[in-house]
């Protein structure tokens, strides 16, 4: 029977150590980390995430300044307000909250932040510097992967690591992760010959899909730790992973719940990224 992965408790604890950082850096360098938070449109769930997030800031000392546009916005003026965030001294860090509407290039918003107060860590450039190992943000939910390993004390030196799925914010970038920890990593996706097979073989298995129980509990390698990031929304309007939990959690050494597992570890990396940002921000003033 598996130990679960609690993300909550994890989080809170990252997110003590955030405040007392940021709480320092106010105290011996008077800088107060920021982070621009641009919101289009009026989607429900978008303003929950935002909502969240703002909150979270608050929590940990993190001042938000909060941007929000119509659905109706054009590109040109989004940009523009992207660009004055660039050169905004008390912002450190930009979040452009996705989706965006249909008529605004999204890759045209997310590069025009600046690589500096890239928090979110889907510019070009901080996807180039983890693929090539270099110092640049890293995507959030991605991170939150690798603390909760961490917070288990699993090492994925050595292991043969596992990852469902392949987007830009979560697959790609928990490959690379966890290449860069030294394991051996294979990424599946929708063509994947028999993921059946693939998952069989994990020590480690990170599964970002976005269906409900499509991997099998009883395809789980006797003593994997299981990282499920799908967060579904069922029928009876319960949340469930991409994993079938009740099943898994027979076979796995350590498996995180949905929800409670990867979830608020995103929020919690967002934070860190923007108390990075202001302390880069202070080495490139010295
Ligand atoms: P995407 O839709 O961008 O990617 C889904 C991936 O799953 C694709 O690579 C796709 O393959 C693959 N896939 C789809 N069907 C199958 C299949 N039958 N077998 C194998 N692979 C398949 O999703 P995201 O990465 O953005 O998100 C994945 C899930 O994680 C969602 O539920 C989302 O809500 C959740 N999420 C949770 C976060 C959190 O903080 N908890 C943060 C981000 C996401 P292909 O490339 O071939 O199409």
């Amino acid at each position: 029977m598996a130990s679960i992965i609690d993300g909550k408790a994890v989080a809170k604890e990252v997110q003590k150590q955030i405040k007392e950082e940021v709480e320092g850096l106010e105290r011996r360098w008077g800088l107060v980390p920021g982070l621009g938070v641009v919101l289009v449109g009026d989607d429900p769930g978008s303003h929950i995430y935002v909502k969240n997030k703002e909150k979270a800031c608050k929590e940990v000392g993190i001042k938000s300044y909060e941007h929000l546009l119509p659905a109706t916005v054009s590109e040109r003026e989004l940009l523009t307000l992207v660009h004055s965030l660039n050169k905004d001294k008390n912002v450190h860090g930009i979040l452009v909250q996705l989706p965006l509407p249909a008529h605004i290039r999204s890759e045209k918003i997310l590069e025009a932040v600046s690589p500096h107060k890239d928090v979110d860590g889907f510019h070009p450039v901080s996807q180039g510097m983890l693929v090539l190992g270099g110092d640049g943000f890293r995507p959030c939910t991605p991170m939150g992967i690798m603390k909760l390993l961490e917070s288990i004390a699993c090492d994925p030196k050595g292991k043969n690591a596992v990852v469902v799925g392949r987007s830009n914010i979560v697959g790609k970038p928990v490959a690379l992760m966890l290449l860069e920890r030294h394991a051996t990593v294979t990424i599946c996706h929708s063509r994947t010959a028999s993921l059946r097979d693939e998952v069989a073989r994990a020590d480690i298995l990170v599964v970002a899909i976005g269906k409900a129980g499509l991997v099998r509990g009883d395809w789980v390698k006797p003593g994997a730790v299981v990282i499920d990031v799908g967060v579904n929304r069922l029928p009876s309007g319960k949340l469930a992973g991409d994993v079938e939990f009740e099943t898994a959690k027979e076979r796995a050494a350590w498996i995180t719940p949905v929800p409670g597992g990867v979830g608020p570890m995103t929020i919690c990396m967002l934070l860190y990224n923007t108390l990075k940002a202001a302390k880069d921000s202070l080495q490139r003033e010295r």
